[in-house]
């Protein structure tokens, strides 16, 4: 029998294992602990106990008070949830097209953004006629505060910058972004699906109204995240039902993915610094294996950047081609362009770089 050769997996943003520790606290909650947390006899009251517990641990990691976290399916619904739920109660207030006097954007957003957060500004586009702003970034991928400060009228209502981009791993000028955001009258929300649990984040020192975040970035289960959303703040609920999370967020809980994203966070936290050294020395090696090679390639991610994450352009290369030949070879990585049947498309993110088309073709991401 052939010998098996486990895969190099070289993808972990696209998503993470399962952490041994996260598995073994959830394994009761789905066993013997299933009680419904709104019950109210020892069963429920135990699994709302432990619902709790998690929001509290998560909340303490990232410096806000527990009432501040609330439980969504993961990043895509944190991000879908931030931006209806803060315009829709915007025009509840405000009345229909009440940009329509003064005009200029509602919601500022940046063209790099995943689409999760792009695919609902275009729906509130279509939903609401709602004027919305896409922002170019730099040649490093970042959207420079004064390009945000010029596109901020009188009706700027919601800021949406992630981060860190999936793509690429730069990091955003946050602190910097919220506070123009603020000082034109906007809230400020960003999607740290990709940086929470790989980088020391404090909700406070970045500054922020809103933050989504998804556990399978970090070692937890698939189909959990948060939304952290800054108390006094009212937004309008995504899904309406039950009174769960505070009357905003409606349907039993998923204890058990909860209890599991609060421990991977912890434990991804815990080891922040020795794994981020680790990686950086992973990268380095990398680099230094493809220069001394003498593989010509662009770097398309610059500092400052999520710790083990490169995307990389190999020139006159496909980057679909290298993601197919090093599927063969047991080694996955994404790519930011893929053929269809008769074009490549090139990804919205390596598109914003303007990088020259040999270049952008041949983009490869790896993410140690
Ligand atoms: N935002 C970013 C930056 C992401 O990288 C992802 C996942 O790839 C998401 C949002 C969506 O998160 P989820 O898979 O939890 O819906």
């Amino acid at each position: 029998m052939a010998k098996f050769e486990p895969p190099l997996y070289l993808d972990n943003a696209a998503t993470t294992p399962l952490s041994p520790a996260a598995l073994e606290v959830m394994r009761p909650y789905l066993q013997e602990r299933f009680g419904n947390p709104s019950s109210l006899y020892r069963l429920g009251r135990q699994a709302k106990k432990a619902i709790e517990e998690a929001r509290a641990t998560i909340a303490r990691a990232l410096g806000v008070l527990p009432q501040e976290i609330y439980f969504t399916s993961g990043g895509t619904e944190a991000d879908n949830w931030a931006l209806r739920g803060i315009i829709e109660r915007t025009i509840l207030e405000r009345g229909p097209n009440f940009w329509a006097p003064q005009g200029g954007a509602v919601l500022l957003t940046s063209q790099i953004e995943h689409h999760a957060v792009l695919r609902c500004a275009q729906y509130l586009e279509r939903f609401f006629n709602l004027p919305v702003s896409y922002l170019p970034v730099d040649r490093e991928g970042r959207v420079q505060p004064e390009t945000l400060q010029a596109e901020l009228g009188p009706n700027a209502t919601l800021v949406s910058i992630m981060t860190a981009n999936n793509e690429l791993g730069c990091l955003q000028p946050i602190p910097q972004l919220a506070q123009r955001a603020h000082q034109a009258g906007a809230y400020f929300h960003t999607d740290a699906v990709q940086a929470v649990g790989h980088l020391d984040l404090q909700i406070p020192q970045l500054g922020v109204d809103l933050l989504s975040a998804s556990a399978h970035k970090f070692q937890g289960p698939k189909g959990i995240g948060f939304l952290y959303l800054r108390q006094g703040i009212e937004i309008e609920p995504l899904l309406h039902g039950g009174a769960q999370e505070r009357n905003l967020r409606a349907g039993t809980e998923n204890v058990a993915a909860i209890v599991g994203m609060a421990r991977a966070l912890e434990e991804s936290l815990r080891h922040l610094q020795q794994r981020n050294l680790h990686l950086q020395r992973l990268e380095d090696e990398l680099l230094r294996l493809l220069r001394e090679k003498g593989v010509p390639f662009k770097l398309n991610s610059h500092p400052p950047k999520l710790p083990g994450v490169l995307n990389l352009s190999f020139p006159n290369c496909e980057g679909e081609t290298i993601q197919q030949r090093l599927n063969l070879q047991g080694i996955a990585v994404a790519t930011g362009s893929a053929c269809d049947s008769h074009d490549f498309q090139i990804s919205h993110v390596i598109k914003a770089l303007k990088l020259q088309r040999e270049y952008a073709l041949g983009a490869v991401r790896i993410a140690f």
